[in-house]
């Protein structure tokens, strides 16, 4: 990814993508200390507008704060690069990536005294999990590997540690033949994907995993609330056993890169028909206008780039 024309915001500033680099000193990459965004930008109706800006830039402030670390931008400018950066690479549709880590000052476990870095770059990246599982499902495994505990790591940041978890119970769901893995709280209820939260579908209700399983407060998780609200269709979080999911109706993983993507399988236990399930189909339908302009309501979502 290193080699490339185009432009990376770094500290303050356009630069070229290729000059965009950290030195190996960086006390985030010895220590993990770093919070990081996932934001889409569509090629809407109206032209490329990114998808709930607002609230992307809030949960990486918020991010760092839980990390103690202090950004030294301010919303609006972070918001503000993160438009530069999409028009400065001439880009329709894109995911960004903006990211915030400690300086290379000192090492030692504390960074106190420590120079906060900012970056944001923004490339072209389809459906996540394929165009075949936004259309079929997915096939999703049970991880060996335990999703954080809400006093481990802190749960509600969406910090670059806590993603050796989902890289592990990633790599080994794939390594499996699966395309994600599904990990379970320490107590053993549900909690979320590797990189998505989780939907279950039992009786026409719709239910989701609640935050004390750990799981992100996913943006896509809020959008697909006001879907359910404006379907009519009941939306109830709580907590959610592993054979709840074996016996649902229709189960769906949502990200910012997922999407709306349906599961149809769970450690070789078929979900419903074993394909994308028909209320599945109506959410998923619903986000792709709401992200992509088609409906006037979430106008407000869509920040014009
Ligand atoms: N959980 C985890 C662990 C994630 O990495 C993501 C992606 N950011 C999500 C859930 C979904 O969050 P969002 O819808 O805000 O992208």
């Amino acid at each position: 990814m290193e080699d490339r024309d185009g432009k990376i915001w770094m500290d303050g500033q356009l630069i070229d993508w290729r000059d965009a680099r950290i030195h190996v000193l960086s006390h985030t990459l010895h220590y993990g200390c770093g919070a990081f965004e996932g934001v889409r930008a569509y090629d809407t109706v109206n032209g490329t507008a990114i998808f709930r800006l607002r609230e992307h830039t809030e949960r990486l402030f918020n991010s760092a704060k839980i990390l103690r670390m202090k950004i030294p931008f301010s919303i609006e400018e972070v918001i503000e690069a993160q438009r530069a950066v999409v028009k400065a690479n001439n880009l329709k549709s894109c995911y960004l990536r903006p990211l915030t880590w400690i300086g290379s000052e000192k090492l030692g476990v504390s960074p106190k005294g420590n120079k906060i870095h900012l970056m944001v770059a923004a490339w072209s990246w389809g459906a996540y999990l394929g165009e075949e599982g936004l259309k079929r499902g997915i096939r999703v495994k049970t991880s060996s590997y335990t999703r954080h505990h809400v006093n481990i790591t802190m749960t509600q940041a969406k910090a670059v540690s806590n993603y050796t978890n989902s890289i592990l119970a990633n790599m080994e769901a794939t390594d499996d033949g699966y395309d994600e893995a599904l990990l379970l709280d320490s107590a053993g209820f549900v909690s979320e994907g590797a990189g998505e939260n989780l939907f279950v579908i039992k009786g026409g209700v719709v239910y989701t995993p609640d935050l004390s399983a750990g799981a992100l407060n996913g943006i896509t998780r809020n959008t697909v609330f006001n879907i359910c609200q404006d379907l009519g269709l009941k939306l109830v979080e709580k907590r959610i056993t592993r054979d709840e999911v074996y016996i649902c109706d229709e189960a769906f993983f949502t990200g910012t890169a997922a999407e709306v993507t349906p599961i149809r399988e769970l450690d070789r236990v078929q979900i419903g028909q074993g394909s994308r399930g028909p209320i599945t189909e109506k959410i998923q339908s619903a986000f792709f206008d709401i992200v992509n302009g088609r409906n006037p309501k979430y106008a407000e979502w869509l920040t014009a780039v």
